[in-house]
């Protein structure tokens, strides 16, 4: 092995060490999925997770509907309409707090049809 090769599998090593200390783990108990959108790749244990995950690759899919001022404004609408969705979406995570809300009103959507608000519909159709 000359000199390069050795660097090469240094450097390799380092990247991977970082990955993994920066991702989410599978295996550390708390973390039961992730969407990777930037490799079009996601994994999930439970299917709560599967199916939240499915709303981050649905999202992303449709042009981050997320992100749209007119998803983030019917969100804002709702929460100062709402007493009952104020609490659940004030403690959505600051982190992609649209996307989370989007991947959990995902969740709602499929199991819960009855329960969503009737304004997000169309943004889950
Ligand atoms: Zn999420």
């Amino acid at each position: 092995m000359n000199r390069q090769m050795k660097i090469s599998l240094i450097l390799c090593c380092f990247i991977l060490i970082v990955a993994i200390l920066l991702t989410p783990n599978p295996f550390d108990g708390k973390t039961a999925g992730a969407f990777y959108y930037q490799l079009d790749f996601a994994w999930c244990i439970t299917p709560y997770a599967c199916v939240h995950e499915a709303g981050h690759m649905l999202d992303e899919e449709r042009g981050w509907t997320s992100e749209s001022s007119e998803y983030q404004m019917a969100i804002v609408n709702l929460r100062n309409s709402s007493i009952e969705w104020q609490s659940w979406l004030d403690g959505a995570p600051d982190k992609n707090k649209y996307q989370e809300i989007y991947a959990e009103m995902y969740y709602i959507y499929l199991t819960s049809p009855n329960t969503i608000p009737r304004e997000l519909e169309k943004f889950y159709q």
